[in-house]
């Protein structure tokens, strides 16, 4: 890890002044879960850390629009086991506990986990070409080790997943990524923050350099509380990135007739996959397995494997029509909730 500057600014503002005033690369800490691990593997060369822990941006409260707003700072931990997302926000909750380990959802901040970088082994390993460490260097994944790369609209330049949960049910639930800059706050739907590779595999996500994430707006969602399910599949039981994961919302009538739905996959793709064409399919269809399958081919139509990862389009099918079948049948609560209460 090379030298580095640190500044420990105490408001929003500071911070920012902080960056813009830093020459070289500069980055905000929060947890420092990945980041940490990216300047200690060289991966990153950072000129100076800004650190946001002190800014006051980890609270959770409900906003004017009837939904939630969560700080970037708050921890995953405390996000996953706060009452009113536990009660309103289940299937946010449930994903955030699928993830990492709960060492690291302690440290791990909700900010930081949307700005989490990719887990292709390519990208830490400083030896290989990776076009999203080293624009124009190559990519040594494409005929490489993929069994967790990507299935859907990944590029000729990089074929890396986001590796997210929490990311997964934001996607469902259409959350907002509110940010701040010199210039003034700005929105963004959280279905435009993250991006596709393209011909530009290093950049991940649609934020500007200076911009500071502060909240993540959660619209009301109590339409989806009785009925959603995060299913994850993994290699192992525990703090193991998803090759396939969906997060699965549905608002069924007393008719049986689907009123609305969500589903968002994760493990398949550079950023969480959302087609609300395919989720559009189910509305105002009874919520059958044989409607789930239509979901299921419309979200994945146009994947493709690496050959070594093509199991990963039938294994997301059936993740699919499982997670919406077990979300019909209403919300479980998480074992981890309850391990939770008693640690
Ligand atoms: Fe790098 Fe992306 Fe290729 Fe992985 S898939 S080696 S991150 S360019």
């Amino acid at each position: 890890m090379n030298a580095f500057d640190y500044a420990v600014p105490q408001s929003p503002d500071s911070a920012l002044a902080e960056i813009a005033k830093a020459t070289g690369s500069s980055r905000f800490i929060a947890g420092g879960t990945n980041l940490i691990d990216l300047m200690k593997e060289n991966v990153l060369r950072v000129g100076k850390l800004v650190d946001i822990n002190h800014l006051g941006l980890d609270g959770i409260e409900s906003n004017d629009a009837g939904g939630l707003t969560l700080g970037a700072l708050a921890r995953n931990a405390d996000t996953a086991y706060h009452p009113v997302v536990r009660e309103r926000y289940p299937l946010l909750s449930a994903a955030i506990l699928a993830g990492a380990s709960p060492q690291i959802r302690n440290m791990a901040s909700n900010g930081g986990n949307l700005l989490q970088r990719t887990r292709c082994l390519y990208f830490y390993d400083t030896a290989t070409p990776c076009n999203k460490r080293q624009p124009g260097s190559g990519c040594s994944a494409i005929g490489g080790l993929t069994r967790q790369h990507a299935i859907l609209g990944a590029s000729e330049h990089c074929i890396a997943t986001h590796s997210s949960d929490m990311c997964v049910a934001l996607a469902a639930l259409g959350a907002v990524v509110r940010v701040q800059s010199a210039a003034g706050p700005r929105h963004i739907a959280f279905a435009d923050f993250h991006r596709l590779p393209g011909e530009q595999p290093e950049v991940d996500t649609t934020l500007q350099p200076g911009e500071l994430i502060t909240h993540i707006e959660l619209p009301p969602a109590d339409r989806f509380k009785g009925h959603s399910a995060y299913l994850k599949l993994r290699d192992r039981a525990s703090y193991a990135f998803a090759l396939v994961s969906v997060a699965a919302a549905l608002d069924v009538g007393e008719d049986g007739l689907v009123r609305a739905v969500r589903v968002a996959l994760g493990g398949v793709a550079h950023k969480p996959w959302r087609d609300p064409v395919a989720e559009a399919m189910l509305v105002g269809q009874p919520a059958t397995e044989a409607g789930f399958q239509s979901v299921a081919d419309s979200l994945l139509q146009g994947a493709r494997g690496q050959g070594v990862n093509d199991f990963k389009i039938p294994m997301a099918r059936r993740a699919i029509v499982r997670a919406l079948s077990v979300a019909v049948q209403g919300t479980v609560v998480q074992q981890e909730h309850i391990e939770g209460e008693s640690a």
